[in-house]
């Protein structure tokens, strides 16, 4: 398993901070730094020994939302070198296809907020009867996002 200590970490989001450009419109955070194969924002980070690749939205959805698991770090702005962390939010490949396909059909200003979970949320979602798919609605976020969050796959640390 990989750990990461809190001190890499912090360098490693100062070092992005570095690497990108806010766009007033939209609100994204544009990449100006490497990118991947795929196209995504990527940082090589230089070890004692090795250099390590990060997947910056990988990143900054962690920061933003707790630890990823075997989740994906999913746009809400579908801008690829975007690593705004309130445009990140984890799910899965399925989510990411779904959700491709309905904004094709929805008008932006349709689109509703995603809520950002929390320690408290998260401990009211394991406490909660309600089905996944009520949860999912009430709290504003992908039914595999409350799934992990029951499975403690995700939040580990929230009692
Ligand atoms: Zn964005």
């Amino acid at each position: 398993m990989r750990r990461k200590t809190p001190k890499r970490s912090a360098t490693l989001i100062e070092r992005i901070m570095n690497y990108y450009i806010p766009e007033p419109n939209s609100g994204c955070w544009l990449w100006e730094g490497d990118k991947d194969k795929r196209g995504y924002p990527v940082l090589a980070v230089q070890t004692d020994y090795k250099r390590k690749m990060h997947r910056i939205h990988r990143v900054m959805c962690e920061q933003a939302h707790g630890p990823l698991g075997d989740l994906h770090a999913l746009h809400k702005c579908d801008n690829p070198y975007c690593i705004n962390p309130d445009h990140l939010r984890p799910g899965t490949h399925q989510d990411n296809m779904k959700e491709a396909a309905e904004r094709a059909r929805m008008p932006r200003a349709e689109r509703h907020p995603q809520t950002v979970l929390n320690a408290e949320k998260v401990r009211e979602i394991r406490q909660s009867g309600m089905t996944y798919s009520q949860l999912s609605k009430k709290y504003g976020v992908a039914v595999s996002c409350i799934q992990a969050v029951k499975q403690r796959r995700t939040w580990k640390h929230v009692a």
